[in-house]
């Protein structure tokens, strides 16, 4: 392989830019050449390319977002564009793909492959930690600590003034960000899909804890399916026990920042190891990891699967929140 694509696809996450980096600096290192398609999926229907050499690659390590930009297609969906995509690929030379993105973005790699043989490897970049076979992905370190910093300073004025708050934090349909932060947050409920809390119960719970002598209280809840759905549960609070619970919406600033040193460190060993992969011959993988340990999952499972949710760290947050 002399020529390869890079992307970024679907949401954005803090640790991309490490990721692109280490694609680029590690094919140079081989002596292949990196095209970055911009837009995503979008950018690829357009014929939007550019090189990259590795001094582009300056100063990006830190910076959140991502400099190839990322985008939706629903273009990209039908063959016949696929087909376009292909047919673009070929024009540039460009004998493989790294595909930065979710698990939407591996359905279109996977179509990609199945239809016209691109071999793509994929990286796992979502803030939200929900692509299955992986027990980690790209900008989900950085987004818990933004959000856990938001609740470090939400607890100072809790305390101050004895409230009760309703964090929301991302996570459509999945509480990982949600569980991590409550925990590490010291959070006394955490509300996800995988913990759905009735308001009697939550207001059974707040009632014990004012009278163990609580004086302040902290909900963490994933936005779900409907973003601002803590105003619905503060009022419902009210409305039950006549306790005025706060809200805080932490929104999009999770998306955004430098990422950590965990992102950064994990976004240069997957961007290094998906080069060495697809030099390697191989096709149609994600690369994750497990347990720390850098693992292959093929594109097909990983598209098929949902990443089970998981309660244990709720669990813990609730033993642990007397
Ligand atoms: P993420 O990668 O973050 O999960 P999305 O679910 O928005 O993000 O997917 C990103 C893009 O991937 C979509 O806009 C679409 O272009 C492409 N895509 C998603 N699902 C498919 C599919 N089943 N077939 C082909 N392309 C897909």
């Amino acid at each position: 392989m002399k020529k390869i694509g890079v992307y970024t696809s679907g949401g954005d996450a803090p640790g991309m830019n490490a990721a692109i980096r280490a694609v680029v600096r590690t094919a140079h290192a081989k002596n292949v050449e990196v095209i970055g398609i911009l837009n995503g999926y979008v950018g690829l229907l357009e014929n939007k390319m550019i090189p990259l050499n590795p001094r582009d690659m300056a100063n990006i390590v830190q910076r959140g977002g991502t400099i190839l930009k990322t985008g939706r297609s629903a273009e990209f969906m039908k063959p016949e564009y696929r087909a376009k995509a292909a047919q673009y690929l070929k024009s540039h030379g460009i004998e493989g793909l790294v595909c930065i993105g979710g698990d939407g973005s591996f359905r279109g790699a996977q179509a990609l492959w199945a239809e016209h043989k691109v071999p793509i490897i994929g990286i796992c970049g979502t803030i939200d930690n929900d692509v299955y076979g992986t027990d980690d992905t790209i900008g989900f370190d950085t987004a818990i600590n933004t959000a856990l910093d938001a609740i470090d300073k939400i607890r100072d004025t809790a305390d101050s003034h004895d409230r009760i708050f309703i964090v929301e934090v991302m996570g459509r349909n999945s509480g990982f960000i949600a569980s991590a932060v409550g925990l590490s947050g010291g959070a006394e409920e955490i509300l996800t899909a995988e913990n759905v809390v009735g308001v009697d119960k939550i207001v059974e719970k707040l009632k014990d804890s004012r009278a163990k002598g609580k004086t302040s209280s902290i909900i963490v809840t994933s936005e779900g399916q409907k973003a601002g759905r803590s105003y619905d549960l503060a009022e419902a609070i009210r409305k039950k026990s006549g306790l005025d619970a706060k809200v805080c919406i932490l929104g999009h600033q999770q998306r955004g920042g430098a990422p950590t040193a965990h992102d950064r460190i994990f976004a240069s060993r997957l961007g290094s190891e998906a080069v060495m992969a697809l030099l390697a011959g191989k096709a149609n993988l994600m690369i994750g990891t497990d347990g720390g340990k850098l693992i292959e999952v093929s594109l097909d499972i990983v598209t098929q699967n949902a990443k089970p949710g998981d309660t244990t760290l709720i669990q813990l947050a609730r033993l642990l929140s007397v």
